[in-house]
């Protein structure tokens, strides 16, 4: 879905799916106890009856039109930074 630096992905994720991984990590200190951790909607889907598209379409909060209908590639998103989504074709 995305490759770069560990630095960089964490202070500059650009993937929806690894926005969303990052946003659901306990952080020691924030918060409050009964808070909810963030988590990504819906599930993985089955092998057997994949979405066409995007494989995370019917996860993203970021999903448009040709995200249903259009396999990502992988697209250069800063420098020696890629990341598997339409939004940076
Ligand atoms: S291609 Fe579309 S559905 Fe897939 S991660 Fe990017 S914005 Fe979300």
């Amino acid at each position: 879905m995305e490759y770069t630096d560990v630095k960089t992905l964490f202070a500059e994720p650009k993937h929806p799916y690894t926005v969303g991984l990052l946003q659901s990590i306990p952080v020691l200190g924030r918060g409050q106890r009964d808070q909810k951790l963030n988590a990504i909607s819906g599930v993985v889907p089955s092998l057997l009856n994949l979405p066409s598209g995007c494989l995370f379409s019917d996860r993203c909060p970021d999903v448009f039109a040709d995200c249903r209908t259009i396999e990502p590639h992988v697209y250069q998103v800063g420098k020696n930074h890629t990341a598997r989504c339409l939004k940076y074709a």
